[in-house]
């Protein structure tokens, strides 16, 4: 292994990497991780974590009352301020946020 292979292994090792091991041993799943506006998948799909801030140019479906916690995508319970999305990942989107693949809950069978 030459010596740059060799010192990336190390730093991936001392970095995440007994993180990763140490819960995939333990079985147990990974920490979450929030999505950020910033992140390339974030951004593509024009999510924001203030549903209110979506860019009404870019995204003229939008309307104020499409909130993460109302989509079909969203994994967190009722009343959570923030959930697993399975849209991004099983990111933590904000209950109050939105993106363009919002796809809006059947209502409740009365
Ligand atoms: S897919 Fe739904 S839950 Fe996921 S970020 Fe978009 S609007 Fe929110």
């Amino acid at each position: 292994m030459n010596s740059r292979r060799n010192f990336l292994f190390k730093l991936a090792l001392s970095a995440g990497a007994p993180l990763v091991l140490t819960s995939r041993l333990c079985g147990q799943a990974p920490p979450p991780v929030k999505l950020e506006e910033t992140d390339p998948i974030a951004m593509a799909l024009g999510y924001k974590e203030d549903s209110t801030k979506a860019d009404a140019t870019k995204f003229p479906q939008h309307k104020p009352e499409m909130i993460c916690s109302g989509c079909t995508l969203y994994q967190g319970k009722p009343g959570d301020a923030s959930g697993p999305c399975a849209a991004v990942g099983m990111k933590i989107v904000l209950a109050g946020g939105w993106c363009s693949v919002y796809a809006k809950k059947p209502d409740p069978v009365k």
